[in-house]
């Protein structure tokens, strides 16, 4: 399985060094969230994406799709499939796709020119899309949020999305075969903790006490570091001294 940690930012030499938004490619045609999708790479090279699912709708994991869309759409029925719970489209409806940040983009999509078709998920359900297995499963953050167990059938990844303290996914990942890689978040560095609690992210001190949720030897990829604080997050998870703790790289494709 490929995982492409989609770049962010920019500096003079090209990828710069910070996570300003969030989203993943799996094998060129799923994008998991699409903070950035939609301002990566010239328009053409989005549309390889076929499918974007969507773990809860605060703007680093959604704030390129509109552009994404658009990007994509020829007006031929075959076209991108978003993923993603009630509660996540109707705040995409209401609050991005209401004519006024955007257009409506759900409501214009009729069968024959659609600009998206919405497939609704749920918690605990799997979806299967050109080989790979995608299981729902609700973690704890600020608002209803979902991560994603991914597997090919040689490899499962396990992408939690955003979350504080948290149990039902790793209960689950925890029966899995051959889980090669946790992309994890680690957001605020531990003397913000009291920050972490309340917006419901990780500290590094956190992301140690998930990391032993999974059997020892689970290999964890730390994402998610607020820019701010990113040289003292990174010292916090580098001190941990953890021999299966890497920090994330961007524009990295990881090969599973
Ligand atoms: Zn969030
Ligand atoms: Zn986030």
């Amino acid at each position: 399985m490929k995982v492409l940690v989609v770049p962010s930012s920019v500096n003079d030499a090209g990828v710069g060094d910070d996570q300003f938004l969030i989203s993943y490619i799996i094998n060129d045609t799923i994008a998991i969230d699409a903070g950035c999708l939609g301002f990566f790479r010239p328009a053409l090279g989005q549309t390889p994406v076929r499918h974007v699912f969507i773990s809860h709708t605060h703007i680093d994991h959604v704030a390129s799709l509109p552009i994404f869309l658009e990007n994509c759409y020829d007006g031929n029925p075959d076209c991108v499939t978003l993923h993603a719970s009630k509660t996540v489209v109707d705040g995409l409806q209401k609050d991005m796709f209401n004519g006024r940040i955007w257009p409506d983009f759900i409501g214009m999509s009729s069968p024959s020119t659609p600009f998206m078709k919405v497939n609704l998920i749920e918690s605990g359900e799997s979806i299967e899309i050109d080989g790979v297995k995608i299981t729902v499963i609700s973690v704890d953050h600020l608002i209803p949020t979902v991560g994603y167990i991914i597997e090919d059938g040689t490899s499962t990844v396990i992408i939690p999305s955003d979350t504080g303290p948290t149990e039902e996914i790793w209960r689950i990942a925890r029966h899995k075969q051959n889980v090669k890689g946790v992309f994890l978040e680690a957001a605020f560095p531990n003397s913000m903790s009291f920050l972490a609690k309340l917006s419901k992210h990780l500290t590094p001190a956190g992301f140690e006490i998930e990391l032993e949720k999974m059997p020892r030897g689970t290999r964890f990829i730390a994402i998610h570091i607020k820019s701010r604080w990113r040289d003292e997050v990174i010292g916090e998870l580098n001190a941990l001294d953890h021999p299966h703790l890497e920090i994330g790289e961007f524009g990295k494709t990881y090969e599973f």
